[in-house]
């Protein structure tokens, strides 16, 4: 099947499945094995040499593992992708192959704040850094790329303030510099904005969102775009010069553009053993059969909300960028022209005790730190997922401690506007 003939509607459904060939099960089975019995010896072999693609144990590879990555490679428009446990599994698998003790990557000021953490803080266990630079001041990105620097890395829609990155910009910059572009497309995802049609290396999403929708999972996800050339600077030897571990394999040489996902799977998952449970794959795979009509609803719904709430004499103001007021209303029809996604920050009048009266009074709205649920949701980054940042450092990522954060649901948006009505009336009183 020629994937790249069917809309997105059709690959949402479609995408890397069919029939089980031994039973005919029209849906994808849930694998529950550890491993795979070999035809023979020299199978096991060539298997292991990577002459062979197959199925050998369960941390590197399994079929319903596999119908999703490949799903989630076409829906996102690149070569693969390596499916594994979580979303910050997946910045760590992305990074993995680039860097080295000494190397540094320039990540976005506006960012997750649990990724502002594992950039400040734990990546320098591996000996890598991180410089942080506003992703919209774009010579700063390149004064921040040094000799050491192995990639620039951004979120497409920013976690918590929805701020949108002007990807086609960032990846010029990333270009200019022969660096590869990572994107977290997680609070977009591939119905919004697909990061490597805008030039985007490398795309990582947090399964965990709104790809499994329901809050059911926690997965993650690297995708590809198959076009970087890794062997033309010499700055990636994992990708480019012979593999010890494979008899001297070069990766880039025997896999071209899936270079990337087979050293994702034959190295990353081999040994850091970050992996996907075929479980938790099956979820996410329904899950993203109704991605595109679940999106649909929730942009619809954030923009009604959004726009009550500007105009409401209680709130301060409203960060989402579907709004006019909005200094990123501009980048929609280029980034993401189905919508600016559906999460947002709004400041309440009477600051932070007001806001933490308002999540208290909500009766619809779940306080909980996770986004991109069917179900609204609601948080108060600066004393929760932003915590462990500095106040300068949580007010350039948006997280300032004047704003809650909301994760707008499928919900009857006349519903979800009422219950916000009464906790404001409250909180606000
Ligand atoms: C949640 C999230 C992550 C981390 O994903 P987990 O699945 O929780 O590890 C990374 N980036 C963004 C934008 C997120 O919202």
């Amino acid at each position: 099947m020629s994937d790249a003939t069917y809309g997105f509607d059709t690959l949402q459904i479609h995408a890397g499945a069919k029939p089980d060939p031994t039973t005919g099960a029209r849906n994808t089975p849930i694998y529950q094995t550890t491993a795979y019995v070999f035809r023979d010896a020299d199978h096991a072999a060539a298997l292991f040499n990577l002459q062979e693609v197959g199925f050998i144990y369960s941390r590197l590879t399994n079929p319903t593992v596999a119908v999703l990555q490949d799903r989630v490679a076409a829906l996102e428009c690149g070569a693969g992708a390596v499916a594994c446990s979580s979303g910050h599994a997946a910045q760590i698998m992305a990074l993995f192959p680039l860097m080295a003790p000494g190397k540094n990557v320039v990540v976005s000021t506006r960012l997750y704040g649990g990724t502002v953490t594992q950039m400040t803080q734990t990546i320098q266990r591996f000996g890598w850094s991180a410089k942080f630079v506003d992703m919209d001041d774009l010579d700063a990105i390149e004064a921040a790329v040094d000799d050491d620097t192995r990639a620039i890395f951004c979120e497409s829609i920013a976690n918590p303030g929805g701020y949108i990155t002007d990807i086609r910009a960032v990846a010029d910059v990333a270009d200019k510099v022969g660096l590869p572009l990572i994107v977290d497309n997680t609070t977009a995802t591939p119905y919004l904005c697909r990061p490597i049609e805008h030039g985007a290396t490398l795309v990582v999403h947090s399964l965990t969102k709104y790809l499994t929708g329901n809050g059911t999972v926690t997965g993650g996800v690297v995708v590809d775009s198959g076009k970087f050339d890794w062997a033309a600077s010499g700055k990636f030897p994992s990708l480019s010069e012979p593999e010890p571990a494979y008899h001297g394999l070069t990766f880039s040489e025997t896999f071209g553009p899936l270079a990337f996902t087979f050293h994702g799977i034959a190295i990353g998952l081999r040994d850091l053993g970050m992996t996907l449970n075929p479980q938790a794959a099956h979820y996410t795979l329904m899950g993203i059969e109704t991605l595109s009509l679940r999106m649909e609803r929730h942009v619809q719904n954030a923009r009604k909300i959004a726009t009550w709430l500007e105009q409401d004499a209680r709130v301060d103001y409203v960060t989402y960028a579907g709004l006019e007021s909005s200094k990123y209303f501009g980048r929609i029809a280029t980034v993401c022209p189905r919508g600016a996604g559906a999460l947002f920050t709004f400041a309440v009048k009477g600051g932070y005790e007001a806001c933490v009266k308002l999540i208290e009074e909500l009766k619809l709205f779940s306080h909980v730190a996770n986004l991109g649920d069917t179900r609204s949701l609601i948080i108060h980054p600066a004393s929760t997922t932003h915590r462990q940042l500095e106040e300068n450092k949580q007010r350039a990522a948006g997280a300032d401690p004047e704003v809650v954060r909301v994760s707008i649901g499928i919900e009857d948006a006349d519903d979800l506007i009422a219950d916000l009505d009464q906790a404001l009336a409250k909180a606000t009183a």
